[in-house]
């Protein structure tokens, strides 16, 4: 049996960065991850013979924090791409182009709506900024407030305050409202209203009529890449390369890492974390540890309920976690043209959302669990900011489709090829031609998804991240700062706080928060 001070469960960005911080402090760290590669949904694979991917496949959010206290620079990861545009397609007035940081400038949109889009980014950006310092803190522990939680909340008031009069007013208003309400009281423009409904939602069970999902976009727009706030990078190498530098920063820290290893089971002694059993039967003992998986898995298989005390038991059970989220991967012969978008645009990122109520009428049959048959989409085609993803002239297409209901009512067997021919018709529809170039087509259910990463429900963010699943309450109410009712037993990935993305958020807090309570 070997000893460790700490067992990081996951190999996912998150455990990486939990186990490289650890490491970093001294301690003797072994991470162990059930796949033959690391990185969870943002390892890349290949899905045909010479095409790769990743399901993540959009850098904004990997939080500044990680890259520099990782070194990710000195491990390999290149930030130096320039923020990548947005463009909405599939309308009939043409295409409307996001550039810079979230749309520091539009392109086809008339004066009128440049104003008003120009005022409304600066407004959501100047709120999504007082959420911003929440993000790198545990959530403040209410009834037994600290001096950091003091100081975390003190300094919200008072960015509330230089806000001013009017804004902090309109902030207090809008926090809790819907994305649709928003956009109509600012915009005109459908394309915008579509984009904006799109990403409130992307991830979640939510439409953007549906109570709160102005939140999303303020999770959304609290990220930041290619060095401005709100913007997106399509990294070269997909997202395996920040996998391969966070891989590299965890071996330097000197984490020992296996790949192909399976945790079947937390051990306990006297109610205290005492190390993991592995499938193959390996026992590996240490005080602490780390799991970079979901909550529920976490408690409910791998502790197991008798364990723990039944109120806990039931509120880790309520957790929602059914995603809506597919993939779509295209190996295509040539690169798809989408009239109309420039090649620079064309490496950026497409969405076919096309106004507010395109958004809500896909999400409509997801609530009664049936496909969207009109999807709303964000594309990319990775490969042509890096040609190793692809053969010679080929391309490849990434698409996250919504919506696409975990538990399908007429079972995803029947379903997928009916939901694959609705994704095909409405991208033929916005790129003419391209189903004649397609070689092989893999796409990805939330029911794929579960059992190829490992994420029950598929779900974006191993929960979903609605208000009563946010900052106190994540990810259940009374256990958000990472520690769990089992000493020594602590939580680092998607579904504590903040959530998802490629964020490595989670598991910087929660390192940060185990040595500050082991210290
Ligand atoms: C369709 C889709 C598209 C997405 N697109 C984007 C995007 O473009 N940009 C973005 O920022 N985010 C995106 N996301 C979200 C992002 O992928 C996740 O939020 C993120 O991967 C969570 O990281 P994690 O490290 O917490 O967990 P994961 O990535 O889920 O990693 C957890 C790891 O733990 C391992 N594991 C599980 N159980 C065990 C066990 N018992 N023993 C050992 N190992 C185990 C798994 O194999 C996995 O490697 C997307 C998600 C989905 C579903």
């Amino acid at each position: 049996m070997t000893s460790y001070d700490a067992i990081v469960i996951g190999g996912g960005h998150n455990g990486l960065v939990a186990a490289t911080l650890l490491a970093r402090s001294g301690r003797k760290v072994r991470l162990v991850e059930t796949a033959d590669t690391l990185g969870g949904a943002a390892r890349t694979d290949e899905f045909a013979p010479g095409f790769r991917v990743s399901t993540a496949h959009i850098l904004n959010r990997l939080h500044p924090d990680v890259i520099r206290q990782l070194d990710l620079a000195a491990h390999g990861l290149d930030t130096s791409a320039a923020p990548a545009p947005t463009t909405v397609l599939g309308d009939r007035e043409g295409p409307v182009t996001l550039r810079s940081g979230y749309g520091d400038h539009v392109d086809g949109i008339s004066p009128d709506e440049a104003k008003a889009w120009s005022e409304l980014r600066a407004l959501l950006l100047r709120q999504a900024g007082i959420l911003k310092p929440f993000l790198t803190r545990r959530p403040p522990r209410l009834g037994k407030l600290s001096r950091a939680d003091m100081s975390l909340l003190g300094g919200s008031a008072l960015a509330l305050r230089r806000l001013g009069k009017e804004d902090m007013r309109e902030f207090l208003r809008m926090v809790l409202m819907n994305v649709a309400d928003v956009a109509d009281e600012h915009l005109t423009d459908d394309r915008l209203k579509g984009l904006l409904a799109f990403d409130a939602t992307l991830g979640s069970h939510l439409g953007p009529r549906s109570p709160t999902s102005l939140l999303g976009l303020y999770y959304r727009l609290a990220g930041e890449a290619g060095g401005s706030v709100g913007g997106q990078t399509i990294p070269a190498g997909g997202m395996g390369a920040v996998i391969n530098a966070l891989a590299r920063a965890a071996a330097a820290a000197g984490v020992e890492i296996s790949t192909g290893a399976n945790v079947t089971r937390i051990a306990l002694e006297g109610g205290k974390a005492a190390g993991v059993t592995l499938g193959t039967g390996e026992e590996l003992r240490a005080g602490t540890v780390v799991s970079a998986i979901n909550p529920a898995t976490t408690f409910l298989d791998l502790v197991g309920p008798r364990e723990l005390d039944i109120a806990f038991v039931r509120k880790i059970g309520n957790i929602r976690m059914k995603g809506d989220a597919a993939k779509l991967h295209l190996a295509l012969d040539t690169v798809p043209d989408f009239p109309g978008i420039s090649d620079a645009d064309r490496k950026g990122r497409l969405v076919i959302a096309t106004s507010t109520d395109h958004v809500e009428n896909a999400f409509n049959p997801a609530k009664y669990g049936e496909f969207s048959p009109e999807p709303v989409m964000e594309i990319t085609l990775p490969s042509l900011s890096d040609p190793t993803l692809a053969p010679d002239g080929a391309c490849v297409l990434s698409a996250v489709v919504q919506y696409a209901p975990y538990d399908l009512r007429e079972g995803w067997e029947t379903g997928k090829p009916k939901f694959l021919e609705a994704i095909l018709a409405t991208l033929e529809a916005n790129a003419p031609g391209i189903r004649n170039t397609i070689r092989h087509s893999e796409l990805l259910t939330p029911a794929d998804i579960e059992s190829r990463y490992r994420m029950p429900g598929g779900h974006w963010h191993h929960g979903e991240l609605q208000a009563d699943q946010m900052l106190f309450s994540r990810p259940v109410a009374g256990h958000s700062g990472y520690d769990t009712p089992v000493g020594g037993l602590y939580l680092c990935g998607a579904g504590s706080h903040p959530g998802g993305g490629i964020s490595g958020v989670p598991g910087l807090n929660a390192a940060r928060n185990i040595l500050a309570s082991e210290r």
